[in-house]
């Protein structure tokens, strides 16, 4: 059964509120707690033992490790685990100065996370355990949830309390189990995302989608516009964010939406989708915290798509490597980087001249498949049939074209 992530409002009382944020406080601090426990012994020691009895030892010296549920204390033992182990993956490719993982921030709410225990949700109502030894001796919480009213699911595998940055209101996340359409589909289909052309979707058939990404672009520019001429941060300049994302999202969410459903039609049980590595420079997106800014529709987009594509019993993943698919020629395998000219289009020496993200996501395709979906049995490229769509509030639509309609020739 697909399970999928839903994010869910919380409607608690102040004290409710109140016991929350202090456990989730508790977890930063035990967090933080391991992670100066780990650095004083390799002080002493030269190493790091990050075994989780090494931790659990630790633990039973933090007092704060009382002020939760005991399994999700086990969680936040984990995620120190993971951030040794990265830091490690950094260290090992000499990407980082530093002598070990850093500390959470004081200020910070970390997540409390239950797997399939210590919590209940019947209905709209959630009550959580905090364990047995809080110092104020609550044992657990209750608080009503609300979500998106169309999503019916199966049952609740995990749950997590979480702080968001952007409301500055908790919040709860639960992996759900839902029902899945069937699907006895064979076909499949590739993704390659980018900025005028949202997602460039080539299928097993040799059909190919476009969507085109203008709108987006605008919307994002104008309001990015409005946004520079306000104080950062303040309170006008994170509501035209807000109302930045709100229609970004609608945006993408027509068009995955259109997307999945046009894979239904297809009888498509897979979609690959290339990495994010490719998308990098957009308009006056110079530093690094601009490319994450940059990046978000994009994770956004593919969130919508695993979750669309789950409920239609479509596995859809988002790792295949990217690299050098739009500048690798779909039809003779050459690399060549002068190939992407300008205005979009893929020309190559061996005849072979497409619109350059229809190229892109048949490269992704071959990759992710072994197979290319226009190659015939002599290995010659067919022709693949393009449509192309432009994306608007209220849905998506053909565009009316003067001359010849984008077609890839051979
Ligand atoms: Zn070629």
């Amino acid at each position: 059964m697909p399970l999928i992530t839903l994010k869910v409002q919380i409607h608690a009382d102040p004290q409710t509120e109140a016991v929350l944020k202090d456990a989730m406080f508790c977890a930063t601090k035990v967090y933080n707690g391991l992670l100066w426990h780990l650095r004083e012994e390799q002080k002493k020691t030269g190493r790091v033992d990050i075994s989780r009895k090494n931790l659990n030892r630790i633990l039973k010296e933090l007092p704060r490790a009382k002020g939760y549920y005991s399994m999700s204390v086990q969680l936040t033992r984990d995620e120190v685990r993971e951030a040794y182990k990265s830091f490690f993956a950094l260290k090992k490719k000499g990407l980082t100065q530093h002598e070990a993982p850093g500390f959470r921030r004081k200020n910070c709410l970390s997540p409390l996370k239950y797997i399939q225990s210590g919590f209940k949700v019947e209905g709209d109502k959630v009550t959580l355990s905090l364990g047995t030894s809080r110092e104020d001796g609550v044992r657990q919480v209750s608080f009503r949830i609300s979500h998106r009213p169309d999503i019916e699911y199966e049952r609740v595998r995990e749950l997590s309390i979480i702080y968001d940055k952007d409301s500055g209101r908790i919040e709860a996340r639960l992996v759900v189990e839902v029902k899945a359409r069937e699907n006895n589909g064979r076909g499949k289909a590739a993704v390659d995302l980018g900025e005028t052309v949202l997602m460039a979707c080539a299928f097993h058939d040799g059909s190919v989608i476009l969507y085109s990404g203008r709108f987006i672009k605008s919307v994002r520019r104008y309001w990015q516009k409005v946004q520079a001429s306000l104080r950062q941060n303040s309170r006008r300049w994170k509501e035209i964010a807000h109302r930045e994302r709100k229609q970004v999202e609608q945006l993408l969410h027509i068009a995955a939406s259109h997307f999945i459903a046009e894979c239904i039609r297809r009888g498509v049980k897979e979609i690959a989708i290339g990495d994010l590595n490719g998308i990098r420079q957009g308009i006056g997106y110079g530093d690094r915290l601009n490319q994450r800014l940059h990046a978000w529709p994009y994770r956004k987009l593919i969130d919508m798509l695993k979750y669309k594509g789950a409920l239609a019993g479509i596995l859809v993943r988002d790792n295949v490597d990217e690299k050098s698919t739009s500048v690798t020629c779909h039809a003779c395998g050459k690399v060549v980087a002068s190939n992407r000219r300008h205005r979009g289009l893929y020309v190559c020496s061996c005849g072979w001249r497409t619109q350059a993200d229809i190229n892109g996501a048949l490269n992704i395709y071959e990759r992710a498949y072994q197979v290319s979906p226009v190659k015939g049995s002599s290995g010659r490229v067919a022709r693949p049939a393009v449509v192309s769509y432009l994306l608007g509030w209220h849905g998506v639509a053909e565009p009316k074209r003067k001359g010849k309609p984008l077609r890839a020739s051979v």
